[in-house]
């Protein structure tokens, strides 16, 4: 019922369809999906009880579509911030765990900062090579743990001058590059992605409830 005050049923279903497609979705990633969908649900039922709007009708099932709504659309679409002005105002939602640099492959870079890189860290020009996924991008060489990944400190060993993916992740570009779309990775155990898709969320839902009452 909230969602459909905030976006048409079928074109929710057609932008969940081309996301699904455009990641081409497997067994592993739905399960990681609704892993981190019931903690983003745990967390959103103490931001927003539910108690209190019953009488309005609202329902956990509205809370589950929200958070659905919140993993595949862009804030702007409801005049909202877009994920990078929430990722970027909420740094802290990263807790350094590390598993994005030893769980990540391929690590992309893309051919127009692989010149920049190389001039940074001049011993990575050994340890770059062809992406063979996007003719556009290079790879590193080792991934699963990345080799630049202290794993002791958990700190990247070329922090400053890291690739543009390792900067925006959990963010990350889907699509070609005329039509890319910036998605957030649904990783479970990542808290950056919990967080924001949380934030989003709460943000959605009183957008909702507004339009409700
Ligand atoms: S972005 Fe996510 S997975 Fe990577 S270090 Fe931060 S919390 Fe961990
Ligand atoms: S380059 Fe640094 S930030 Fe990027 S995956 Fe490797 S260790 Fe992580």
């Amino acid at each position: 019922m909230l969602r459909d005050l905030l976006i048409d049923g079928n074109l929710f279903g057609n932008i969940q369809k081309k996301i699904l497609e455009a990641e081409d979705w497997n067994d592993n990633a739905k399960s990681e999906t609704n892993i981190l969908e019931k903690n983003v649900l745990k967390l959103l039922r103490k931001k927003r009880s539910l108690k209190k709007y019953k009488k309005m009708g609202v329902t956990r099932t509205d809370l589950k579509e929200l958070i659905e709504l919140a993993e595949i659309t862009n804030l702007e679409l409801f005049q909202g911030p877009s994920n990078s002005e929430l990722s970027s105002l909420h740094p802290e939602w990263c807790n350094n765990c590390g598993r994005c640099c030893s769980e990540s492959s391929p690590i992309f870079i893309h051919k127009d900062e692989l010149n920049l890189l190389i001039m940074f860290n001049p011993k990575l020009e050994t340890e770059i090579i062809t992406n063979e996924y996007y003719p556009e991008h290079f790879r590193f060489r080792e991934d699963k743990p990345c080799k630049f990944l202290d794993i002791e400190a958990k700190r990247c060993k070329i922090y400053d001058s890291r690739p543009q993916v390792c900067r925006y992740y959990p963010l990350m570009m889907i699509g070609s590059e005329d039509k890319a779309r910036n998605i957030i990775n649904l990783r479970y155990n990542c808290n950056y992605a919990t967080r924001l898709i949380l934030e989003k969320s709460i943000i959605l839902f009183d957008e909702a409830v507004k339009r409700l009452k």
